[in-house]
């Protein structure tokens, strides 16, 4: 019988990387379902992103994760994007389909699939998002594109901020509004999702949270973050004391992982596995 000592590879690119869970999660997705892949956790730095995508084909890789700060730098390798990384200009994974590189951006899939677990739709619904970094463009476009009623972005850095309603109210059939972050934001009468899509509150700034009035939170709101390292944030612990219902950020991660494995492997994910083991690299 002849063997087969080669794995497919995937992995991630990025720059700092070292403290990223997800190949530990992939690899553990894969040792469940029996594949013979590997993910591999490589340090990129911004000016070698052409070489290491060079790399993708020449490895003959089945595909690659994005992150900080190649997600928009890599578009100029790809030969084609989703509908989605299209509009969001962003990718934040790629998959090799025989030599052509195809971008898609599936954090914000990631995250409605985590709304979802929790019997939640964003469809004729007005969402709020503070931030309007890549990860609240993510999710704002997805929003939009799944039947949200109305976006609300709420920011420090203007242009940013308006740049995203801009794309938003272009390219899909939400309407979207900016709110200038520069005092205490409180919550939009009529938002019935409200989400942290900044940084505030990621390790180790895990006693700042959102400058938001809390009291403007109601027990009838969905309160979610991005943030997943510690998972129980403060902006989140605050929103629970108001009664809303909260959802934390290790959903989005996990699924959008999810989402990734599917897409290399063409087989469903061990979703509950890749929970897990997550949750055990953060000691949960
Ligand atoms: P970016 O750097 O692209 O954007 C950061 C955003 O946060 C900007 O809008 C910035 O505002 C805002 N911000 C930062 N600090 C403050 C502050 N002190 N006050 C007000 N606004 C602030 O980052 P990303 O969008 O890539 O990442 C954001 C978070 O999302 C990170 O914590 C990341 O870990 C998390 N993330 C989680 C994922 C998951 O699967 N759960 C997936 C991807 C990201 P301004 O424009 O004014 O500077």
């Amino acid at each position: 019988m002849s063997k087969n000592y080669r794995a497919e590879l995937v992995g991630a690119f990025g720059n700092p990387i070292d403290e990223n869970p997800t190949g530990v999660m992939e690899e553990a997705a894969f040792a469940a379902k029996g594949l013979n892949f590997r993910y591999l956790t490589v340090k990129v730095e911004k000016e070698d992103l052409e070489a290491a995508m060079n790399g993708v084909k020449a490895f003959q890789m089945k595909g690659i994760n994005l992150t900080i700060p190649h997600k928009v730098n890599v578009l100029k390798y790809l030969d084609e994007l989703s509908e989605a990384a299209d509009i969001i200009g962003a990718v934040n994974m790629v998959v090799n389909k025989d030599g052509k590189l195809w971008g898609e951006n599936t954090d914000g899939k990631g995250f409605l699939i985590s709304l979802k677990n929790e019997g939640v739709s964003v469809e004729g619904k007005q969402v709020s998002i503070l931030g309007a970094g890549g990860a609240a463009k993510a999710i704002g476009v997805e929003c939009a594109l799944a039947g949200a009623k109305k976006v609300v972005i709420v920011n420090r850095n203007q242009e940013r901020g308006e740049d995203l309603v801009r794309l938003i109210k272009e390219k899909t059939p939400a309407f979207a509004e900016y709110i200038p972050w520069d005092s205490t934001y409180k919550v939009t009468p009529g938002t019935d999702i409200l989400i942290n899509a900044t940084c505030i509150g990621l390790y180790p700034d895990v006693n700042s949270k959102p400058d938001v009035d809390y009291d403007t939170v109601t027990a009838q709101m969905v309160v979610s973050d991005v943030v997943f390292n510690d998972p129980n944030t403060l902006f989140l612990q605050e929103a629970a004391k108001r009664g809303a219902h909260t959802i934390n950020g290790l959903g989005m991660l996990v699924n959008q992982g999810a989402l990734n494995f599917t897409l290399w492997t063409g087989v469903e994910a061990p979703v509950d596995v890749m929970t897990e083991t997550l949750k055990r690299e953060f000691g949960l």
